[in-house]
C-alpha cells in the first residue's frame, strides 16, 4: 500500500446544490496536517499525520473560514474548495 493510500474522506463529500466541500487531492498531499491544526473541525489525521476529512460540506461560516486557512497554508496545494 502506498502512502497516499492511508489519506482517507470520511463520508462521501458530494456537496448538495448551492453548497461547498472541502476536498483533498491524496496525490499532492504530504501528510504532516498542517490543515488539521487550522481546521479542526473539518480534519482529524491518522497515526501518520496524514489527513482525514470527517466533515467535508461546510455548514457554518466557522467551517467555511477552517477550510479557507486550511486550503492557503497548505504547503502542497493538496485541497481545495469546491461547489
Ligand atoms: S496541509 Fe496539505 S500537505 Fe499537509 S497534511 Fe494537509 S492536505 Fe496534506
Amino acid at each position: 500500500m502506498s502512502r497516499h493510500a492511508t489519506v482517507r474522506e470520511a463520508r462521501p463529500l458530494r456537496p448538495a446544490a448551492g453548497s461547498s466541500a472541502l476536498r483533498i487531492d491524496p496525490s499532492l498531499c504530504d501528510g504532516v496536517g498542517i490543515c488539521a491544526h487550522l481546521a479542526p473541525d473539518l480534519v482529524s489525521v491518522d497515526s501518520w499525520g496524514y489527513p482525514i476529512l470527517r466533515a467535508g460540506v461546510l455548514g457554518s461560516a466557522s467551517e467555511r473560514r477552517q477550510a479557507d486557512a486550511a486550503v492557503a497554508a497548505c504547503p502542497r496545494r493538496a485541497l481545495r474548495v469546491s461547489s
